[in-house]
Formats: C-alpha cells, structure tokens, sequence
C-alpha cells in the first residue's frame, strides 16, 4: 500500500511526464495537454472526455463551462474535496474541438489513464459522457439509456486491480443542448434545464456507494468509527 507521500510523488512524477509528452500527432497543432487534478486519496475518479479551450489555458480538467456545471453538481452532492480526482479520456485539446477518432491517440493516452489508476485505486469511477463510458470501459450501450446505471467493475487492463462501483453519466455539454425530439428516447426529448437536473440526480447518488462499500466491508472485518465520519472539504482544484 502506498502511503501519501508516495502517492503525491509519483502523480507529481505522472504530471511532469504528460506536460511533456509528445507521443500523438495532436500535439503538433496544439500544446499543453491538461492532466489530472485532485487529492492522492480520492476514492471517486471522474473520467471525462478531453480538454476543451478553456481548460488549455488554464492547465485544469473541467475548468469550463461544462465543468462549471460538473463541479456545481458535485458541491450539492456535499462529497468531501478530498474524495475526488478528475481526469480525461484524452489529456490533449483535439483539433477542432472534435474528439478524435485515431485509436492510436485513445490508446496512447490510455496509458497515462492506467498509471493514475494504479496510484489512486478508486473505489467509485464516474465515466462523464459517451466517449469515457464506450472507450475507457469498452460499454456498448448509448450513454443516454445507460446513464446513472450503477455496476461492479473491473478495469478491463489491470484485472489484479480491485473491482470498483461504475456509474456513466451526461456530459455537461450535452446538458446544455435543446431536446431533439427525432428519438424515442426520454433523455434526447429533456430540454437542457431537465438534463442538468438528471446529471445532478445522477451525481448525487455517488455517497450511496460509500455506505454500500462500508456495509460490505464490515460484513469481513468492522470498519473503525473514523472509517464512516464524513467530515466535507471542499473542492479544492
Ligand atoms: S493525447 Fe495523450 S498520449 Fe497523445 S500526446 Fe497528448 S498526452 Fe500524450
């Protein structure tokens, strides 16, 4: 088990080898990838899709406008800042805003999604958007019937890692678009006001999983009453 310090040591090692990685073609067009952000002992991981403008200039993920909408959603859910990490499928800004769809890019990046993973161990993964849940987690099913579904998880490149609770939810920017009523779908017909409702809805169901984790851990061992305090920091990145 690696204690904090370690912990900080070697994300701080995984962020200075992201600002300075060069393996995808993206990077010629455009500089700076964002890395990740959060605390060492996160037990949540938000996995979004890649940075936008927004986050490029300011070297965070979710820093935007649709990140606005994420960090407000995780506030009225009152998780603990120290119980967050958020990261992106693709750390570097794509061209044009478009997410690529080179699986050379995917798969290079997934690399860096791999040694955060083993430094944070998260117990609760949250895929924000279609791209995180179908590429990180190889998920068939469209993000708009599959949202808020919660499930047992293993990570499907590092089996002798422990198995996690997984949730996919909304993108924020897909919150904020007009109903498209052309689908027999009930989400694609929510105008942008009832989908930031669901997202949050959504977000707000994450602390539930800490009392599944804890009733499951005591069924082996009982937990010390520390282990259930919930004392709220707040976000801190
Ligand atoms: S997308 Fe990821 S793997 Fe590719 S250059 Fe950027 S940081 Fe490196």
């Amino acid at each position: 088990m690696i204690d904090e310090a370690g912990k900080r040591t070697l994300l701080k090692a995984i962020r200075d080898r992201i600002r300075g990685c060069r393996k995808c073609s993206i990077r010629e067009d455009y500089d700076k990838p964002v890395p990740f952000a959060g605390s060492p002992n996160a037990r949540v991981m938000f996995i979004g899709e890649a940075p936008g403008s927004e986050e490029v200039e300011r070297g965070k993920p979710f820093a935007g406008k649709s990140g606005q909408l994420l960090r407000s959603a995780i506030e009225k859910a009152e998780l603990d800042g120290d119980d967050l990490f958020i990261t992106n499928t693709i750390l570097c800004r794509p061209l044009d805003n478009k997410f690529p769809d080179d699986p050379e890019i995917i798969v290079n990046c997934q690399a860096w999604l791999r040694h955060q993973v083993r430094v944070i161990r998260p117990s609760v993964v949250v895929a924000v958007g279609g791209k995180a849940h179908k590429l990180v987690f190889d998920q068939r099913e469209g993000i708009t019937k599959a949202c808020g579904n919660w499930s047992e998880m293993k990570w499907p490149w590092e089996e002798d890692l422990p198995s996690f609770w997984y949730m996919p939810v909304l993108h924020p920017s897909f919150c904020f678009r007009g109903a498209d009523g052309r689908y027999d779908n009930p989400v694609m017909n929510m105008n942008s006001q009832e989908r930031c409702a669901l997202l949050e809805k959504h977000i707000a169901s994450i602390p539930e999983r800490f009392v599944v984790e804890e009733e499951s851990e005591e069924k082996e061992e009982a937990p010390p009453p520390a282990a259930t305090k919930f004392e709220r920091k707040k976000l801190r990145f």
